[in-house]
């Protein structure tokens, strides 16, 4: 069997976005599987749209989510030479002719072809005329007069084109540029493509494209168009919907395969699992479960499911993962252990690493005062003084400070104040953190270490004597 190779062929006109990134990992995904390659091509043949910093944010995003190519990244815009030699096969085998009509003599034929019912359209008033090249000549494709194109499409089924409808379309502008239709065909042809896997808004181009296979007596690759992304309102996914950017999601705190999990499950299912590994997905993804209907982008189910991610990495993974998150908030991460301790207490607790991040603010402070207003309020009182000074007195005997060791301190101090553990618990999580909301008291106390818990203890006392 011949090795499966696809591609992924993005316009530089801007950031990835999730539908692309969406049709790059379903590209990937099956060439990985099958140990066949995956191409990256930069469509770059517009020079006015496409830019060098979309270039960038297109690898910066393919690197984030761990999407590498086998072969690439090609640029359209150095294959010049290439397209020429494939515009002169075309027109040596009588598939492709020069025409001088103008713009405006086009303009009128699609409106009179209009006028009688029919689909714009360029009536081939060039195709027999054996015209040499000239200055402003176009070269048309001869498109079938007759019969119909089929794109048997492994997602959709047979879609079926009458060629009527079809004009003589332009595969080399006057100035010398060949167009879209065309360099994708010249590229997939000499590139061995043999899956392509696209949104359906492509779905247009394909009979054209496979006039231009079967012109250039090239294989028909396994064609492929997978329905787009709504938002919750069910309109193409559009910037009104949230970020677009697939590089704002890592900004906004998700794991790439928490990511990717959610983008394939957007047009792919497996039974109602919703959880997949990118291990899993390599090996459960397939074509025959691509769905016929459009995903809807649902960014609390992508947090949830992120959440799942979450949860599932080892602190290691994490700790590697929520380092920069960390570094931008200016916390010290020059030790290691001791962020993958902080990790360890926020792991089940966080649904983005920045809430991670957020989560571990008071880690990496000398100090958690100002204390929230309002946990101030509530918990910092004079009547807990003597819990905050009995459980520091206490805790400060244990030799080794660890989640363990901690639970009689805590238990002495309930009898002794004749309180629950939670009269107990509170006050102290407040001089601890600073807010009523952390990770468990006694993995706070191991984590922070004798002396800041003392000196914190001490300056919650304080702080009570001077405001109370
Ligand atoms: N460059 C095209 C795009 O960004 C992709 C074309 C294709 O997949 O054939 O939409």
């Amino acid at each position: 069997m011949e090795s499966i190779i696809t591609r992924f062929p993005p316009s530089p006109t801007g950031y990835l976005h999730v539908g692309g990134a969406r049709t790059a990992l379903f590209n990937w995904l099956y060439a990985k599987q099958n140990n066949g390659k995956f191409i990256l091509r930069i469509e770059d043949t517009d020079t006015v749209r496409s830019t060098q910093a979309s270039v960038d944010a297109i690898f910066e995003a393919m690197e984030w989510l761990e999407l590498d190519w086998d072969e690439g990244p090609f640029f359209q815009s150095q294959r010049f030479d290439l397209y020429r030699e494939y515009l002169q096969r075309l027109l040596n085998s009588g598939d492709a002719y020069y025409c001088t009509c103008t713009p405006e003599e086009v303009d009128v034929m699609r409106k009179k072809a209009m006028a009688l019912g029919e689909k714009p359209k360029y009536d081939g008033r060039c195709r027999e005329r054996g015209l040499l090249k000239t200055d402003n000549a176009v070269i048309r494709f001869k498109s079938p007069l007759k019969g119909t194109t089929v794109v048997e499409d492994v997602i959709k089924g047979n879609i079926v084109f009458q060629n009527t409808e079809q004009d003589d379309f332009v595969v080399c502008r006057s100035d010398g540029t060949p167009t879209y239709n065309f360099v994708v065909v010249v590229d997939d042809i000499t590139m061995g493509i043999n899956t392509v896997i696209r949104g359906d808004d492509h779905v247009m181009n394909t009979p054209k494209q496979i006039l231009l296979y079967r012109a250039l007596k090239a294989k028909l690759p396994v064609f492929g168009h997978v329905p787009m992304v709504l938002g919750k309102d069910k309109t193409r996914l559009s910037k009104r919907h949230g970020a677009m950017s697939v590089t704002a999601y890592r900004d906004m705190g998700y794991l790439p395969d928490a990511f990717i999990n959610y983008l394939v499950r957007l047009g792919w299912s497996h039974g109602d699992q919703e959880f997949f590994t990118r291990e899993e997905l390599l090996e459960k993804f397939n074509l025959k479960n691509i769905g016929k209907s459009a995903g809807v982008f649902d960014l609390d189910k992508l947090t949830a499911l992120n959440a799942d991610h979450i949860r599932a990495a080892t602190v290691t993974q994490l700790a590697l993962k929520v380092r920069p998150f960390f570094k931008e908030k200016g916390y010290d991460v020059a030790r290691n252990d001791y962020l993958e301790k902080v990790v360890g207490t926020l792991h089940t607790r966080s649904k983005t690493l920045v809430e991670m991040a957020e989560g571990a603010h008071f880690y990496y402070r000398d100090t958690v005062e100002p204390y929230d207003e309002k946990a101030a309020k509530k918990f910092l009182k004079p009547s807990v003084v003597p819990i905050l000074t009995s459980l520091a007195e206490k805790l400060d005997a244990i030799p080794d400070l660890k989640e363990k060791t901690q639970e009689g301190a805590f238990k002495k101090v309930m009898e002794e104040m004749g309180l629950g553990f939670g009269k107990i618990a509170q006050p102290v999580r407040v001089a601890l953190t600073g807010t009523t909301v952390s990770p468990g008291i006694f993995e706070i106390i191991e984590v922070l270490g004798r002396d800041r818990v003392m000196a914190r203890l001490r300056a919650a006392v304080e702080f009570i004597e001077t405001t109370g």
